[in-house]
């Protein structure tokens, strides 16, 4: 039944990424590839997802758009796993790019998604966000609040709310292991500054605020590849000499990153104030 249904949701969904995305979707689907012992790379070159491991189960972290669920499914297969004991679907947020592969990944796995309650409204159409899916409208399933967390086995996913990108961006922390060795994994759900506004960009800065105090970030997981240089640290970890550090290891890095984020949000913060502050002067002078 799965290997039939396989490749017919494929051609499926290329059809409709062609209708919804044009001929010119340039977004290549690479091999899947491993970074930590339980944590492995089943995204595209444009949006993540990531596979964590746990001992009660598979977790995905993000579920892509159009064709690519598929990928994730045949990737998750490529790397020795069974994709039917994928238990749990994480969306860092409702944009159709991280969020619309948990509708086909949900009926093909009956996995539970979960994501916040702002950009659950978002998902079943409650409220219009641009760049919500135009195919997909998704039933709320469960809704993840900061500060919840869920233990499995010998890990647990701490989730956050940090909102910025939407208003409910999901955040996970969570531990990666490397070989004896274990570290703390983030991922920030909401990186893209593509929004408008005073009181959002503050609640980004905010968000990157909260970040920055959070102790013993080591390894930045981004939700686009090219957002972290995942694919750059992927070939150092190909060539990886024996005890020598992890490429994805840098919670200098981290915070470095995280202050670039911050230099661009208090630059964005001053130019929505002007906006904000011309557009008031235009109604006056209206009136
Ligand atoms: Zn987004």
């Amino acid at each position: 039944m799965k290997k039939l249904l396989l490749p017919f949701l494929f051609c499926f969904l290329s059809v409709l990424s062609k209708a919804q995305y044009g001929e010119y979707d340039t977004v290549k689907a690479g091999p899947p590839f491993k970074i930590f012992d339980n944590l492995y790379y089943v995204g595209n070159d444009f949006v993540s997802s990531y596979l964590l491991v746990t001992d009660e189960g598979l977790v995905l972290l993000d579920a892509t758009y159009g064709k690519y669920p598929v990928h994730i499914l045949q990737s998750v297969k490529e790397l020795g796993f069974d994709p039917m004991q994928i238990k749990y679907i994480f969306c860092t947020h409702a944009h159709y790019d991280h969020f619309e592969g948990a509708d086909t990944l949900q009926k093909i796995t009956h996995a539970r998604v979960g994501m916040t309650d702002y950009d659950w409204k978002v998902a079943d159409g409650t409220i219009y966000n641009e760049y919500a899916s135009k195919t997909v409208k998704m039933k709320r399933d469960w809704t993840i609040n900061d500060g919840d967390s869920l233990k499995l086995g010998n890990n647990v996913l701490h989730f956050y709310v940090t909102p910025g990108h939407t208003p409910g961006v999901l955040s996970l922390a969570f531990k990666v292991y490397d070989g004896k060795k274990s570290y703390t994994a983030f991922m920030f759900g909401g990186i893209g500054q593509n929004f408008t506004g005073v009181k959002q960009t503050q609640l980004y800065l905010n968000s990157v605020n909260r970040l920055l105090k959070m102790k013993n970030l080591s390894v930045n997981i981004t939700n686009h590849p090219g957002a972290g240089n995942i694919f750059e640290k992927a070939e150092k970890l190909k060539n990886r000499k024996p005890n020598t550090q992890h490429p994805f290891v840098d919670a200098k890095g981290f915070k470095e990153w995280l202050l670039g984020l911050k230099k661009d949000a208090l630059k964005k913060l001053k130019l929505e104030h002007k906006k904000s502050q011309m557009a008031s002067q235009l109604k006056e002078t209206n009136i």
